[in-house]
């Protein structure tokens, strides 16, 4: 079922919504938690439909898949100290958006669409351009027309219709909403799919550790897809007695744009409108996320905490990554500089922690 996170209005799952008709925004829920046996893992292929119970789909006809395999878990080392990176670099276009597209496009074919319309310049609209081509549907992509062409060019190699849009970002994403209109918004800082798509990251590590979690898990956080599809994941592993404790979700914003962080400082449940500075960790700068109460519930209910990084310390990081040989975006070496931030000001233990390298460096 979907349900609205402002009115709490159910939704059918078989109409093509995207938000609530309050304007809330949508999160998908199943009426009992699903449960994944360990043993019933052992006899699946490789690809995150091996996550099925978790994932709402009525049909797997439906699927649409670019080959997607587990991504590695590698040890490494932030400031001395042992953690574990998750290296969602490896996934087909080469971030973690690809989990998000996979069940939302997937979902769509349920649907029938024919045609959508997303506003990205980055990740999100080479991941979604990507899966629609393999479903065989038209992938209308808005971007703003300041966006350095190499970022339009990672975009269009999926082939997708591509519309810049003159003015801010913000611009952008009112005229993909409109034009959505006359056919479907699949904006990913919005669809409930998109998210639900993300927790076979959740299930991933929970899989890849031996059926444990970590005790913390640090992501970078702007729209909140890749922390709200862990918190849903995790909760559900939860709630179906999988695991006792989830892990604590740790967001990591740049100091650039950090509405986030800002209202988990005054301790409060919904965000106000952040001001943008500049910043290499573009990934994440959204001023205003769509489901950020959701991101603050997530990061409270877990016991985890929300932290800024400045420019000077994601270079570090980048420079620490590298030493490692890896070699991530400057958006996904914030989680990393985050960890080192949040150790040293003792706000987090440095036992047991999962780092998310959401993409990997487009160079
Ligand atoms: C989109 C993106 C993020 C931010 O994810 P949200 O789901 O918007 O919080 C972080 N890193 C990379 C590489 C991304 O593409
Ligand atoms: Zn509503």
């Amino acid at each position: 079922m979907l349900y609205c996170h402002g009115c709490a209005e159910r939704h059918d799952e078989k109409e093509p919504i995207w938000r609530c008709r309050c304007g809330g925004f949508l999160i998908h829920g199943f009426e009992v938690t699903p449960s994944i046996e360990p043993v019933s893992l052992r006899h699946r292929s490789s690809g995150w439909w091996r996550y099925r119970e978790a994932l709402p789909l009525s049909d797997e006809r439906h699927i649409t898949s670019l080959g997607e395999t587990a991504t590695e878990m590698r040890s490494g080392t932030i400031a001395g100290e042992r953690v574990t990176f998750k290296l969602e670099g490896q996934c087909p276009t080469g971030s973690f958006k690809d989990r998000g597209s996979f069940l939302m496009i997937s979902k769509f074919r349920e649907w029938g669409l024919r045609e959508i319309v997303e506003d990205s310049s980055g990740n999100a609209g080479a991941s979604v351009a990507a899966y629609c081509r393999a479903a065989g549907i038209t992938a209308r992509i808005y971007a703003p027309s300041y966006t350095p062409s190499v970022k339009i060019a990672n975009i269009a190699r999926y082939e997708p219709e591509i519309t810049l849009v003159e003015g801010t970002r913000e611009d952008t994403a009112l005229q993909a909403e409109q034009a959505g209109q006359e056919s479907y918004y699949a904006s990913h800082n919005w669809n409930p799919y998109f998210t639900a798509g993300v927790k076979t990251l959740a299930y991933e590590i929970w899989e890849q550790m031996d059926f444990r979690v970590p005790q913390q898990v640090v992501v970078p956080v702007g729209g909140g897809s890749s922390l709200l599809g862990l918190y849903y994941g995790f909760k559900e592993l939860r709630d179906s007695g999988r695991i006792d404790t989830m892990p604590r979700l740790i967001g990591v914003q740049a100091e650039a744009c950090e509405p986030l962080t800002a209202a988990f400082l005054r301790g409060d449940r919904s965000v106000r409108p952040a001001v943008k500075g500049p910043t290499m960790a573009e990934g994440i700068v959204i001023a205003d996320p769509p489901k950020g109460s959701a991101i603050l519930e997530a990061i409270y209910a877990s016991g985890g905490l929300c932290l800024s990084v400045s420019e000077e310390e994601i270079s570090q990081s980048i420079a620490g990554l590298c030493e490692q040989s890896l070699a991530v975006e400057p958006t996904s070496a914030v989680a990393a500089a985050g960890y080192r931030k949040g150790v040293a000001l003792g706000m987090m233990a440095p036992e047991a922690t999962v780092i998310v390298l959401t993409g990997k460096s487009k160079k």
